[in-house]
Parts: structure tokens; C-alpha cells; sequence
């Protein structure tokens, strides 16, 4: 078998079963094998029952106080049990188990484990899984993967279709030595890619499993670095060929704002203004934190150009951002009386509206286009693009961004990217940009108040949730999975809606949105929410990029220790964004010592670029293993944070190779294939 071969060539796998993989962006035997798995289960360590949480997984040792009793409840068989250890005593309920009656027997020790739920004031065991504790110690050094799913795809599924292909003698893998060159492999005694790809999906252990990735997340690092960087090194910078002379209608945009801007908003726009009129084209980023302001210079920039008689282009990682970036400008637009035409291009949109946006496009009708990643397809053709602005830039793959500059000739680049960096880290990761940092908020802003909780207080929460609520405002309560999960631990979307709905009045309108949902049912929901219809929006991190409604005032996030420092800051972003007192409460049931910590680092500060800073200090290398936790420009193994020493090297051996000409085929197409919608790191 080859790694072009179509994975239906794996045995077991149909068209129907293709089709689902496709979705995911798995199309062949090559994208299969690289498609890694997320997480990997692990059994938890025994623990005292005393320490039970709820909601969470826990695995006990002890045996049964008695023998377990058999009811039926409508036309089920309830078994229930008490099960003790030297620490206490927790009930156990299973549910359509009745034969457990006959094997687990009182006096003898097994291993129970199974998530925590509340009962009345005590906690009971739900559906624990039983074991014999020496079979639950070989269990433990299992790892078993864990991938993304959709489409009604199973884990099994894919385990299964991976592991069949891993154990086919036939699989020919040598284009797999293209992913890095040899010569760069041996400086850098990277581990054989084959043995990494076989460890990375079943690892021996957690010793095998951190040498895959370390190899892996290496070659991601290496081939951005280099696709970057010898592109920049292979060709002089692009001469800025446009003028920008007319500046009246720019002018006349930024005096009809209804706030003054920010003293980083003007150093921002002065520095735009001096590369729009320099002698090369703009290859700029926007470094300023959630909230600074960006899309007012992103809007003033593309009237400039629209006022000048070009077209400018902006992307979005989201079809729900593009959709609120395209309504609020055409709103101000039609407001202003600006005749320039902005036109939305969103890969949910019918296939004829599709054709018209694309005719406006070519015609050069559309003056700003908006959109996702849909603007850099094939068939998108601009008469004369002149400005490329990538909003969140951090979410896209650097293939995407460069794909998007190709639709014009030269362009001014303009890239915006509200998750602050830390400066060492900035520094390497773009190299290729002039960076303008925007520091500072706009000045009515109060600062967020913040508070770290356990989940006890969740009641006082909503009450005060319910409180803003009366005064008009509005909440975000952000869960990290959509619906209940039989290994993952958390809180879900669907049914943390359901229990809130059974705890607030009847007249607060509850709404959800996770990344799962239609396109028609998001903007539904968005558009609900926009207008205080909805009142509470529960949500995965969906919301987590450019979502501005400022009346919202609380964002509760649950399962707080699950994300990491910049996305929870990034949360937190969605409010604050007016001029009210706004709250952010972050709900943790973690003992976690440095869950603790980093918490801690969030409530003391709002700063973007600070919080960036201390998560560095705090993550050390290797460490939250195996959960993506910054997912900045969207790699699809490395984290930037946790792998910051693989990153460094991985820069060096780009500049080694291109400075010693070691050139090879960079045909790796790993950040692309994450950053499709809705497989954005979202669960
Ligand atoms: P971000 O930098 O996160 O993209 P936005 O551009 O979405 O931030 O701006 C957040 C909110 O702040 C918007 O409602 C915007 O109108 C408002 N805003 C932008 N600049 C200022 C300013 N100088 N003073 C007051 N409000 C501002
Ligand atoms: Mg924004």
C-alpha cells in the first residue's frame, strides 16, 4: 500500500466510512497516519474515596459493604451497593447490570471507577467499571488514543483502521523520509519517522509516547519554519507598486467613531500608514490583546485601499466571526453613507450565493471581502487585491496566509493576533514580520473582575449570574465538551443547558452553541444572543475567537484547569467589551496544585502579554502532555508553549538547512489540514 492510496483501501473501510474520514480532512493512507490522536486514555491512580469530586472520574479500591441489591424501576434493573476503603464509604448504582449481584462479591477487594455524581449531600458512583485491582495495574500502563470525531465516527473505528494499516507489511513508507531531510535528521538525532507514527497512535509507554511526539512536533516546527523562511530568503522583499493618496474618506471613518483611539491604535495605524507609503509592500502584524480594538484598524485600512480604488480581503477563522466582522461593516457603511461595497464569502453559503459573491469578487464590485479560509479556494479570483488582513492569525496555518497573498500581486499584508506571545517566543515564530504591539485597552473599560472557585460555589454563581441578568445583561458559561463523554471528564454544553434551565426562572432564555451545530443553527444562536433574546449562552470554545457583544458581563468557564492560560484569557476576552463592570469566574474542581497556580496568574492580572509570560514560566517542557493548550497558529501536534525548547531548535535547524542550501521536497501539509472549520481545536 502506498500513503497516496485512498483509505478505502483499507480493509473495512467503504465509501460511507471515507466520506465521514474526509470530513475530518483524512483522504488518504499518508493523512491517516498523520492524523494523531488527541489524547490518550489513561487510567486514573486509586484514590481515596474521601478525595470524590464531582463530576469527575474516580477509581477506588475497597470492597462491598454488603451484598448488592436488585430493584426494578420502569422496566429497569437497578443494582446498588456501598463501597468502602480506609477513607470513607461511597454508593455505587449501575443501571440494566443485575448479574453484577453474582460476581462481585462482598469480602473480596476490586477496583471501581466510574464519575462522580452528587446525592443529596453525599456523592455515589455511576455505572462504575469493575476490576480485579492486579488487572486494573496492567490496565493503567496502557495508553489507549483518543482522536477527534465527527460524523458519527467512532474511536474504535479509527484505532481499528490505523492499527490495520500500521500492521500491513505491504505499507510502503518511504515518501515519509521527504517529511525531513536526512542530513537534518541525523544533526539533530531525530527518531525514525515510522517508529514515531507506530508510537504516536499505540505508544508503549509514556516514555515511547514523549519521543514520538518529540520527533513529530520537531518535523511540524521544522517544515513551518522552513516554508517561511525560504520563501523570504529565495526572493528580495516585494516593492510596494500602489499609492494610497486619497486619505478622505479614511479620515473621514476614524472621526465619526464614537470613542478616540487608544494611543496603541494610533501608533498601530501611523505605522500602517508609513508602510502603505514606503518603498516595499507591508508585512505586518498586529500584536494587541483582546479587546484593544483591531478591527477598527483592520476597517480603516480597507476603506483606505477602497478609496484608492483597491480591493482588500479579510479572513477569519470562523464562519461566525467573518459573519459578525461582514455585518457590522456593511451596518457602519450603510450608517456612514460609505459607498464601498463589502461582501461576505463563507463556505456554508448556498452554491449560488457562492457565485454571486465570487462574480463580485473577479468584477472588482466587491471593494473589502470577507470571509474564512473560503477566500483562498481556487475559484475565488480578485480583480485587483492590493490588502490580505488575516484577523486571529494564530488560528490559521502559515500555508493559509501565504495562500491568501497569492490572490493579489504583492499585497500589503496585514496580520492581527490577539494572543500575545511571549517576547522570546515572538521573536522566533515571526521573524518574518514587522510586529506593531498594541498595548492598552480603550480607556472607559473597567477592568474585569476575576475570581477562581470550586465547584461549590456554583450556585452563588448563577445567582449572581441571574442578578446581571435583571440589570439587563447577559453571560457566557463555556463547558470543554458538547455532550457527556464516557472517558472524558468535564462538564458538557448539552447537558450543563439542560440542568441550568431546571435552576433559572422560566423567562431566562438559555441557548447553546458548540462546534458541532449547523452553520444556520450558530448564526441562529449568535443572532439570538446579539440581540438579548438569549440570555445565557452556554458554549464550547467556539466563542473563543473575536465574538463581540458588549453586553454581555459574565463569562463563567467550567472546568477551568482543562484550558490552557491563553485560551482562558482569550474567554475571558468575550467580555468587558463595554462599558459596565463585567465578571469572569473560573469554576475548577482541581486540587491541582499548579491548576491552582496558573489560575491564580488569571485572576491577578487581565494583561494579555504578562499572562504570557507566566504561563511560559509555569509550563515546563513536556508537561499537560497530550492536551493542546495554546493551539496558536494551529499546528496540529506542537504547542508553542510546552514544546518551546523543540521550537527553538526546530528554528535553528530551518535557518541551518537554508543556509546551507539542504533543500528537500516540503511537501508536509500538517497545519493545513487542521485549521478547516469546525477542526479547529474545539471539543
Ligand atoms: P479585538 O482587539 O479583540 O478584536 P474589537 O476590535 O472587537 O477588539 O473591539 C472591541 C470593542 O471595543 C468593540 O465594541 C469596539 O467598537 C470597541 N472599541 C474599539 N476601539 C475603541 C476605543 N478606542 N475606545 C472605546 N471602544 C473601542
Ligand atoms: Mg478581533
Amino acid at each position: 500500500m502506498q500513503l497516496t492510496d485512498s483509505i478505502t483501501t483499507i480493509k473495512g473501510i467503504g465509501p460511507k466510512t471515507a466520506e465521514k474520514f474526509r470530513s475530518l480532512g483524512v483522504e488518504n493512507v499518508g493523512s491517516l497516519l498523520s492524523f494523531y490522536p488527541r489524547d490518550y486514555i489513561r487510567y486514573n491512580k486509586v484514590e481515596p474515596i474521601v478525595d470524590a469530586q464531582e463530576g469527575y472520574f474516580l477509581s477506588v479500591m475497597g470492597s462491598l459493604k454488603s451484598k448488592i441489591s436488585v430493584r426494578r424501576f420502569k422496566g429497569r434493573s437497578i443494582s446498588t451497593a456501598v463501597v468502602r476503603d480506609e477513607s470513607g464509604e461511597i454508593s455505587c448504582i449501575w443501571f440494566n447490570m443485575p448479574y453484577l449481584k453474582s460476581t462481585i462479591l462482598p469480602g473480596r477487594t476490586y477496583v471501581f471507577r466510574g464519575r462522580v455524581k452528587r446525592k443529596g449531600k453525599t456523592f455515589e458512583l455511576v455505572q462504575p467499571e469493575v476490576y480485579q485491582p492486579e488487572k486494573y495495574e496492567i490496565l493503567r500502563q496502557d495508553l489507549q488514543p483518543v482522536y477527534r470525531l465527527k460524523d458519527g465516527l467512532k474511536n474504535t473505528g479509527i484505532q481499528k483502521a490505523v492499527r490495520t494499516l500500521i500492521e500491513d507489511e505491504g505499507l510502503d513508507i518511504t515518501p515519509f523520509e521527504n517529511y525531513i531531510p536526512g542530513k537534518i535528521k541525523d544533526r539533530y538525532h531525530l527518531e525514525d519517522r515510522k517508529e514515531a507514527i507506530i508510537n504516536i497512535h499505540f505508544p508503549k509507554g509514556e516514555k515511547e509516547l514523549e519521543q514520538a511526539r518529540e520527533r513529530l512536533v520537531f518535523e511540524e516546527f521544522f517544515n513551518f519554519f522552513y516554508s517561511i523562511r525560504s520563501e523570504k530568503a529565495g526572493k528580495n522583499r516585494p516593492v510596494n507598486h500602489l499609492s494610497f493618496k486619497n486619505r478622505e474618506k479614511f479620515n473621514f471613518y476614524l472621526s465619526t467613531l464614537p470613542f478616540s483611539l487608544t494611543e496603541g491604535q494610533k501608533s498601530a495605524l501611523g505605522e500602517i500608514l508609513n508602510d502603505l507609503t514606503g518603498p516595499f509592500a507591508m508585512n505586518r502584524l498586529i500584536q494587541g490583546d483582546v479587546g484593544s480594538g483591531k478591527t477598527v484598524i483592520a476597517v480603516a485600512t480597507m476603506i483606505l485601499a477602497a478609496e484608492n480604488g483597491y480591493q482588500s480581503a479579510m479572513m477569519a477563522p470562523t464562519e461566525v466571526l467573518a459573519k459578525q466582522h461582514y455585518e457590522s461593516i456593511f451596518a457602519e457603511f450603510t450608517k456612514l453613507g460609505l459607498e464601498f461595497k463589502p461582501v461576505l464569502l463563507n463556505g456554508s453559503m448556498t452554491a449560488a450565493q457562492k457565485r454571486e459573491a465570487k462574480a463580485l469578487i473577479s468584477s472588482g464590485e466587491a471593494d473589502i471581502v470577507i470571509g474564512t479560509h473560503a477566500l483562498i479556494q481556487e475559484s475565488v479570483e480578485f480583480r485587483n487585491l492590493a490588502l490580505v488582513i488575516t484577523d486571529e492569525q494564530h488560528r490559521f496555518g502559515v500555508n493559509q496566509r501565504a495562500k491568501l497573498q497569492l490572490k493579489g500581486l504583492n499585497p500589503h499584508v496585514l496580520v492581527m493576533s490577539a494572543t500575545p506571545i511571549p517576547r522570546t517566543l515572538a521573536l522566533i515564530m515571526y521573524k518574518d514580520l514587522d510586529i506593531s504591539l498594541m498595548k492598552g485597552l480603550p480607556l472607559e473599560r473597567l477592568p474585569i473582575k476575576n475570581c477562581a472557585v470550586d465547584t461549590s460555589y456554583r450556585n452563588t454563581a448563577y445567582r449572581f449570574i441571574l442578578n446581571e441578568i435583571r440589570e439587563g445583561h447577559q453571560a457566557y458559561i463555556v463547558c470543554p465538551l458538547i455532550e457527556e463523554s464516557e472517558n472524558l471528564d468535564g462538564e458538557d454544553v448539552i447537558s450543563y443547558a439542560e440542568r441550568l434551565r431546571g435552576i433559572f426562572p422560566k423567562d431566562i432564555n438559555i441557548g447553546i452553541i458548540h462546534g458541532e451545530m449547523s452553520q444556520e443553527e450558530k448564526d441562529h444562536t449568535m443572532e439570538q444572543f446579539k440581540k438579548n433574546c438569549i440570555h445565557i449562552l452556554v458554549s464550547t470554545t467556539v466563542i473563543e475567537v473575536g465574538i463581540n457583544v458588549p453586553n454581555a458581563t459574565v463569562m463563567m468557564i467550567e472546568n477551568a484547569e482543562r484550558f490552557g492560560l491563553s485560551t482562558l484569557h482569550q474567554l475571558r476576552g468575550r467580555v468587558g467589551r463595554g462599558k459596565a463592570q463585567s465578571y469572569c469566574i473560573f469554576v475548577s474542581g482541581s486540587k491541582n496544585e499548579n491548576t491552582r497556580k496558573r489560575l491564580k496568574v488569571l485572576c491577578d492580572s487581565n494583561d494579555g502579554f504578562k499572562i504570557a509570560e507566566e504561563d511560559l514560566k509555569l509550563r515546563g517542557p513536556g508537561e499537560l502532555f497530550g492536551t493542546r493548550q495554546s493551539g496558536i497558529l494551529s499546528f496540529s501536534i506542537g504547542d508553542i508553549y510546552t514544546d518551546a525548547e523543540i521550537l527553538k531548535k526546530a528554528s535553528e535547524a530551518a535557518d541551518y538547512a537554508i543556509e546551507n542550501g539542504i533543500l528537500f521536497n516540503n511537501k508536509y501539509k500538517g497545519s493545513d489540514l487542521l485549521t478547516n472549520e469546525g477542526t479547529l481545536p474545539i471539543i
